[in-house]
């Protein structure tokens, strides 16, 4: 008999906690496991702490972490992996986009192959913005090219992760967590599951353009010092063309084809771009050092109002 958490981050999702508990639960009852469901309220402000709640009383094999505000999907679904002691996990959305019937083949999987993780790779997307579409594909394409370390294409979180990638998970220190990232770099057997994500069963996206951004901006930095190069690049791109301007203009003068009192037009284009290229390599520092910042605080990634079911 082996044990199973299902760990369900839930951020304002009172439309569809009961299906999406009733559909896990269904998906769950396979033989030779034993299965919990773990849903982690990330500071919802409508009905879904109190469904929760509901749940967790008439069923003891739900168990409930609730954060004291909204902290975020990436902690919510870190707190899920703290907090469970089974020799199996599902990373899984709220939202159903992600089926949950598809469980009993990630372990079917994870076991004929022996594998430590058993990722999700989606095949198709039903009912997102062609927006959400594009600058998905193109971000994990252009993070694959940035990074050190290379990444499954067009997989989320969704994802079957057995003891061995749960305890190392929760050795790593660093408190912002761009998770699919991690798991990926800790390496081990790793398989891929092809599958097609559907549409939001209720409700809208609780990623909005800032949380996506923020969210793309962690994996990006945490994952890659590429960006530090810029400043050298733009630098030698910067003194290679201040030599060939100075070559040019000395050319001129001898021979006679400039007329330098009238660069008054270039000197201005220069200092704007050079002042544009030295904001831009500033800001680029600047991220680095906020993650410094934010790291060195050590503050919690979250935290914990209540809890219920938890022996
Ligand atoms: N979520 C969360 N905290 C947040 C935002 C989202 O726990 O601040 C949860 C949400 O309830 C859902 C999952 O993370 O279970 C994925 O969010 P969503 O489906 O809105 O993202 P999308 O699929 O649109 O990218
Ligand atoms: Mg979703």
């Amino acid at each position: 008999m082996k044990t199973l958490s299902v760990i369900v981050p839930c951020y304002n999702e009172e439309e569809i906690i009961l299906q999406t508990y009733s559909r896990i639960k269904n998906a769950i009852q396979i033989p030779q496991i034993s299965g919990t469901i773990i849903f982690i309220n990330d500071g919802s402000t409508d009905g879904s702490l109190s469904i929760l709640k509901d749940i967790c009383a008439i069923d003891s094999n739900v168990k409930l972490i609730s954060f004291s505000r909204n902290f975020g999907h990436q902690p919510a679904v870190t707190a899920g992996i703290n907090s469970c002691t089974s020799d199996l996990a599902i990373i899984i959305d709220a939202d159903l986009q992600d089926p949950p019937e598809l469980i009993p083949l990630l372990i079917e999987k994870l076991e004929k192959e022996q594998a430590n993780s058993v990722y999700c790779v989606r095949k198709a997307r039903v009912g997102e913005s062609w927006f959400k579409l594009f600058s998905a594909k193109l971000f994990y394409r252009f993070l694959n090219n940035m990074s050190e370390v290379k990444f499954p294409l067009d997989t989320g979180d969704f994802r079957l992760i057995d003891r061995k990638i749960i305890s190392e998970f929760n050795g790593l220190k660093e408190k912002g967590k761009y998770i699919r990232g991690l798991i990926s770099w800790l390496g081990f057997k790793q398989v891929p599951f092809y599958y097609e994500r559907d549409a939001r069963v209720a409700g809208v996206t609780k990623y909005p353009l800032k949380k996506m951004f923020s969210f793309a901006s962690t994996a990006l930095l945490y994952f890659s010092k590429k960006p530090l190069m810029l400043a050298i690049s733009l630098g030698f791109f910067a003194m290679l063309l201040g030599l060939i301007l100075a070559i040019w203009f000395i050319f001129g003068k001898i021979y006679g084809y400039t007329n330098a009192e009238t660069g008054w037009t270039s000197i201005v284009i220069i200092i704007i771009f050079f002042g544009g290229v030295q904001l831009l390599t500033i800001g680029v520092l600047g991220q680095y050092i906020g993650i410094l910042f934010e790291e060195v605080k050590e503050r919690p990634e979250y935290i914990v109002g209540e809890k219920c079911n938890f022996k």
